[in-house]
């Protein structure tokens, strides 16, 4: 279960941002995530949730967006999103490649916005 790490580490990057801004108490947070990073929300939620207890961010929301993928075709260049991404197999609908493509989005994970006060 890598939502564990995840977690505490997007705490981390909160952490830093409300300090910035010299916020006392996080309303909401939310967090992008690529389809490729396998992340399962409800168990990243509870992470955050099990991590945030009493902290400055207790009971803030955790808003999570996933991230479509898409990629460059290996062989012909077309960019496409794959119905069932997989790095292993994802036919390119112009030439048929499967697989060495690269990947244009879908792998990341960040933070996008925080509500604070
Ligand atoms: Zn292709």
């Amino acid at each position: 279960m890598h939502e564990m790490a995840i977690a505490s580490s997007l705490i981390e990057i909160i952490k830093e941002e409300l300090a910035k801004h010299g916020a006392t108490r996080l309303v909401s947070a939310r967090v992008c995530h690529g389809k490729l990073t396998n992340i399962v929300p409800e168990a990243l939620r509870f992470a955050f949730e099990v991590q945030t207890q009493e902290t400055s961010m207790a009971g803030a929301e955790l808003e999570l967006k996933e991230i479509s993928v898409t990629v460059a075709c290996g062989g012909c260049g077309t960019q496409f999103t794959p119905e069932h991404p997989d790095l292993f197999y994802m036919p390119c609908p112009s030439c048929g490649r499967e697989f060495a493509h690269e990947v244009l989005s879908g792998k990341e994970i960040y933070l996008d916005h925080l509500e604070a006060e």
